[in-house]
């Protein structure tokens, strides 16, 4: 297995990591677009969000509950957080294992890039 976030969940890669559990790992991005910059993941290989299954509804919200868990950790849950599924590549998915960006702690802009 050569995907980068198999090996940062087993270890052969070392990260940042500031949440973990039996499903979900969530570390700093290793080049932060904001002052809080997190992803999270699934521990489960999922490529991109076209491959998801019935099956990985409960996943999916895990994501997303955990991501705003941190986001209240990290004093930015009433400011505002964005929250980013980037897939294939008009999105710019540079990593074949889903994960949700976790951005925060500035004043987003909208539309994005
Ligand atoms: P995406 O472009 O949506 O696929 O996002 C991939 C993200 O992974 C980018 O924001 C990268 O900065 C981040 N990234 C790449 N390698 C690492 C790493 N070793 N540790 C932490 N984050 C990484
Ligand atoms: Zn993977």
């Amino acid at each position: 297995m050569s995907c980068l976030f198999c090996k940062i969940i087993s270890r052969e890669i070392p990260s940042s990591i500031v949440y973990e559990d039996e499903h979900v790992l969530a570390f700093n991005d290793i080049n932060g677009q904001a002052p809080t910059h997190v992803l999270v993941i699934p521990k489960r290989h999922i490529e991109t969000l076209n491959d998801l299954e019935p099956g990985d509804d409960q996943i999916v919200g895990e994501l997303a509950r955990r991501a705003a868990a941190i986001a209240k950790d990290k004093g930015i849950a009433a400011s505002g957080f964005r929250t980013v599924f980037n897939t294939n590549r008009d999105a710019g998915q540079t990593v074949f294992h889903i994960h949700l960006h976790l951005l925060g702690g500035r004043k987003m802009a909208w539309p994005p890039g």
